[in-house]
């Protein structure tokens, strides 16, 4: 098949092309798919996409103009995809559900940890010179109550995680995982969770249930000076509410990899530009906050797997076999 990769960086094609290996005829294109670029995937079978890039109807129904009938995600996430357009115009839609929820997990760990320790800050301070320990104080995790919202693949690997920390944990999710419950996690309502946790992370995917399920009132309910981990989709949080609630302290720590408005940010080096994004740029101004532009899945392992079931799964539409990561069929089983 002849593929459209689009948003593709150097990372992407390196891996993409070592697990293609003339398989497909990939062209690698680095502009996000959007109603402008959509053209460009004319003459192709297939686009490739990725988190940030649209995949809204207008962006389908171009894309159904120039004969392409598979949207190859390279990743898990598809609340960028309008699937009842892609399922109307007979487009295909594929992912790759799972690649490493050890990388998401991992970085999710790293922020707490930073966080607690301010290791952000303890770095400049010492290659400043300064060896003073005053505002780096942090508190021990063993003994914390940690709150887990979706224990699926990455919430999980979380807890498991946590549990090694001596952390007691919470979780809340609409389907609780037994192997959770048997190690001994606690499932309670979100209210609970919320009001409970002395740390929050968020793992559950964007859907119109969860879009800003962290919200003004939901900071609210929280512990004063709780710590809030975001490394699942920008949007579970409401950002401004977020702002006010570290400006009254109620939020004392706040960690995101992911972003509500990341599209515009995110994936590209910005340093010479100025942020335009008032909430972002906000944010940035907290010594209590640690952004990472989306990073979490960004490992050797991750690149690998995400590769090599792309390609496997363009294989398997290019053949007509069965492909277990269909999008559109989950969408019909969830209906
Ligand atoms: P998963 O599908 O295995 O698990 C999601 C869990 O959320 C499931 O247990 C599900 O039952 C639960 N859930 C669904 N709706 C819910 C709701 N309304 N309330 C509470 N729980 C709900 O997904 P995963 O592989 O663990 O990934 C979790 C999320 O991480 C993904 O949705 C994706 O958005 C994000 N992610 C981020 C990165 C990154 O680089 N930052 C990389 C991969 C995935």
């Amino acid at each position: 098949m002849k593929v459209s990769v689009f948003s593709a960086k150097p990372y992407d094609r390196t891996f993409l092309q070592q697990a293609n290996r003339n398989l497909h005829q990939l062209v690698f294109l680095e502009p996000h798919l959007n109603e402008k670029t959509a053209v460009l995937a004319r003459g192709s079978d297939a686009v490739c996409a990725f988190v940030n890039d649209d995949l809204q109807a207008t962006v389908l129904e171009i894309l159904a103009e120039h004969q392409i009938r598979c949207i190859a995600l390279r990743c898990a996430g598809f609340n960028n995809v309008d699937l009842d357009t892609a399922q109307r115009l007979g487009i295909t839609v594929v992912r790759v559900p799972a690649y490493s929820p050890h990388a998401v997990a991992e970085h999710t760990i790293a922020l707490i940890l930073d966080l607690n320790r301010k290791i952000h800050r303890a770095f400049f301070r010492v290659r400043e010179g300064n060896f003073a320990l005053d505002g780096l104080l942090g508190f021990d995790l063993h003994g914390q109550t940690a709150g887990i919202v979706g224990t699926g693949k990455v919430g999980r690997v979380v807890a498991r995680i946590l549990q090694g920390f001596g952390c007691k944990l919470l979780a809340y999710d609409v389907a609780p995982d037994q192997g959770c419950l048997e190690a001994g996690v606690e499932y309670v309502a979100l209210d609970e969770l919320l009001e409970r946790s002395d740390i929050i992370t968020l793992h559950c995917p964007l859907t119109p249930q969860t879009h800003h399920l962290i919200d003004r009132r939901a900071f609210e309910q929280m512990k004063d000076g709780v710590m809030l981990i975001n490394t699942s989709r920008g949007a579970l949080v409401d950002t401004a509410a977020a702002v006010k609630a570290l400006k009254k302290g109620k939020v004392g720590y706040l960690g995101l990899d992911v972003y509500e408005e990341e599209g515009d940010l995110f994936f590209e080096d910005l340093s010479a530009k100025v942020i335009q994004d008032d909430i972002f740029a906000r944010l940035q101004t907290f010594p209590n906050v640690v952004i990472t532009g989306h990073q979490a899945f960004f490992t050797r392992n991750a690149l690998e797997n995400i590769a090599h079931t792309t390609i496997d799964n363009l294989t398997k539409i290019k053949y007509g076999e069965v492909c277990a990561n269909l999008v559109n069929q989950e969408l019909i089983r969830a209906s």
